[in-house]
């Protein structure tokens, strides 16, 4: 039997989480669920000028925005925190001890040497070949000026240790069983797997993950868009659309179907599944996610993230009836849009009746004199409905229109500035209903008044 599983993310601390890093989280991620192994997160802060408090957040908050938990690692508030034991937290900027006890190791066994005050890894001379999982194996032949001296710095002068040895100090430590990480480190792990060696142990399997490209093709940096997760949360994306669009960059997952939730995503991962060539970003393709996720995210759930999106646009839900709270958001769901959209949807259910903005030009449009008689039949004939739904008030509407023998149009658009101030949102009916007998005969009047040239 093979040993239980055990995956890593290992971000250095950037300032950011950049979406390649995340679709690494993730694709570690799924594989401990899928195999019922453990996830570890290590952050990788040794390159101390690099270091802050705020970088490592970024990442630990944008994990947990995802639903990347971890099993070992950083635990919620104790970034600053003790160490405690093997479970973490792994941060190598504390784990110096380790990294020197290593190095004396490999000094005893004649694979380290000093020189000019830095200690050398007496590197293989042999071509390494790595077995990978997903490209196959790569026999990586060395480079002219590793022909001529192939050694390489464990540890700087200056006492810091390098990238490929606390790396593979803490692969070996921590027993890790999978190495998977992206493309861009297939070039180290030469150097990776003769350090394994010369410590004596077997190296992990590895998995290198295409790279992530803009739709361009060319290489995706910082700046370009959708390169940060925190622009998704600041996008107002829903967390499980991102993951389900990065699971599909580089994943061909065997199932039918492309939407999936994380849960549905666990059973059906697998290395092997894992594409060859790099993948491309196209940010219409997660929108299109998002739409769906969103139309299918439970009642509740979508009401608090709404009220959130809502909070951060400065407008405060929590004096309103819940239960109306609930009703206003719920008229946009089926709507899919981005959650920083919802502003611009809904905020007109949230202000006091003469207080609704009008849009200049719906206004100039719709509240014009000729709908002041138009507006006022309405009001008379929603006013004397006996119940206030929207079945209702689509059928008194459509009466009326009927009877005056003109376009629903004509009834509708000056109904909906009126009540909302603009010519496009949730389906009037039902945003009719939801605002309720009251609001409505206040904003149909105010409407009434400012088509009158009031
Ligand atoms: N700290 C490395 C990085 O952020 C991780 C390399 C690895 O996963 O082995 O790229």
């Amino acid at each position: 039997m093979s040993a239980p599983v055990r995956v890593r993310f290992a971000p250095s601390p950037t300032g950011y989480l950049h979406v390649g890093g995340a679709r690494t989280a993730l694709f570690n991620w799924l594989y401990a669920r899928h195999a019922g192994g453990t996830f570890v997160l290590r952050i990788e802060d040794t390159d101390n000028a690099r270091n802050s408090q705020a970088a490592v957040d970024v990442i630990l908050s944008g994990l947990r925005w995802l639903g990347l938990d971890w099993d070992e690692g950083p635990q919620t508030g104790d970034a600053d925190g003790p160490v405690r034991g093997d479970k973490g937290p792994y941060f190598q900027s504390r784990r110096g001890e380790i990294y020197r006890h290593r190095a004396e190791e490999l000094k005893a066994k004649g694979f380290a040497y000093e020189k000019d005050g830095a200690l050398f890894f007496r590197m293989t001379r042999d071509p390494v070949t790595i077995p990978d999982l997903v490209v196959g194996d790569v026999v990586r032949p060395l480079t002219d000026r590793e022909a001529v001296d192939p050694d390489w710095v464990l540890i700087r002068s200056d006492g810091v240790p390098v990238f490929h040895f606390v790396n593979v100090v803490d692969d070996l430590e921590m027993g890790i069983t999978h190495v998977i990480r992206g493309e861009d480190h297939l070039s180290n792990t030469a150097k990776h797997i003769a350090l394994f060696k010369a410590f004596g142990v077997e190296p992990p399997k590895y998995a290198h993950i295409p790279l992530i490209l803009n739709l361009d093709g060319s290489k995706m940096s910082k700046r370009d868009q959708g390169a940060s997760v925190q622009g998704y949360v600041d996008g107002g994306y829903l967390p499980e659309a991102v993951i389900n669009y990065l699971s599909l960059l580089g994943w061909s997952p065997k199932a039918v179907g492309e939407l999936f939730t994380a849960q549905d995503l666990v059973p059906l991962f697998d290395l092997p599944d894992i594409n060859r060539s790099n993948a491309r970003f196209d940010l219409k393709k997660l929108e299109h996610f998002h739409f769906e996720h969103v139309r299918r995210l439970p009642a509740d759930r979508f009401v608090s993230t709404g009220v959130e999106a809502l909070r951060r646009s400065g407008i405060e839900t929590s004096g309103f009836d819940p239960a109306y709270v609930r009703a206003a958001l719920l008229t946009v769901q089926e709507k899919g849009k981005l959650f920083n959209e919802l502003p611009g949807w809904t905020d007109f259910y949230f202000v006091a009746d003469d207080a609704v903005v009008f849009d200049a030009e719906a206004k100039a449009k719709a509240l014009v004199p000729t709908s002041v008689p138009v507006l006022e039949q309405l009001a008379t004939r929603f006013q004397a409905l006996p119940e206030y739904t929207a079945a209702a008030l689509e059928a008194a509407l459509k009466a009326l229109a009927a009877e005056l023998g003109v376009k629903v149009g004509v009834l509708i658009a000056p109904c909906r500035v009126g009540c909302t101030g603009r010519t496009v949102g949730p389906s009037l009916y039902h945003l009719l209903e939801v605002l309720g007998r009251e609001r409505v005969t206040r904003r149909l009047a105010r409407a009434k008044s400012v088509a009158g040239g009031a």
